[in-house]
């Protein structure tokens, strides 16, 4: 398993609910795989299709195990929303400033195929959303505008040449 940078298609597809007859040694395996590619990456989480399987989930790093995330949905957000800054495996280097609903409330099962309900907020609201959103074949320079965009891109190449020249 490997890391699917940005211009990969798959990255927008949308990605197969898993079922219970999924949870079998082999996706346990590819859960692992996908565990370690988020660490080789230095991720803070990855979701199943950046690294080519396209399944509804997604795992977050913990300083205990990862939290594996079975076919998450988001409930309901908050009408308050705040900004921060996002980064992406998939688009190294690439920061951008998303505003996002502040809190949600979600469910999902674990490996074990029980359901989990909870609520987050702030970054580990943002987060949950943006590994949602890449699920569904959305990613998140799709959230800001096309200047926004544009300029982080700038400052993005204006680093490399920077490095490059050191
Ligand atoms: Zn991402």
């Amino acid at each position: 398993m490997e890391l699917l940078y940005t211009g990969d298609k798959q990255l927008l597809e949308k990605s197969i609910e898993v079922t219970q007859s999924d949870l079998t040694d082999d996706f346990n395996n590819d859960i692992v795989n996908l565990t370690n590619v988020m660490y080789l990456h230095d991720g803070l989480a990855i979701a199943a299709p950046q690294a080519g399987m396209q399944k509804r989930l997604f795992v977050i790093r913990n300083s205990s195990n990862p939290s594996i995330i079975i076919n998450p949905e988001i409930v309901s957000f908050s009408k308050e929303t705040i900004l921060s800054r996002e980064g992406c495996l998939s688009f190294p280097g690439l920061y951008l400033t998303i505003r996002r609903p502040e809190t949600i409330m979600y469910k999902a099962r674990n490996l074990e195929w029980q359901e989990q309900e909870g609520e987050l907020s702030g970054e580990d609201a943002v987060m949950f959303q943006h590994e949602l959103d890449h699920l569904n074949g959305i990613l998140f320079v799709d959230k800001v505008s096309e200047f926004k965009l544009k300029r982080a891109k700038k400052a993005l190449q204006k680093k490399i040449t920077k490095n490059s020249k050191v």
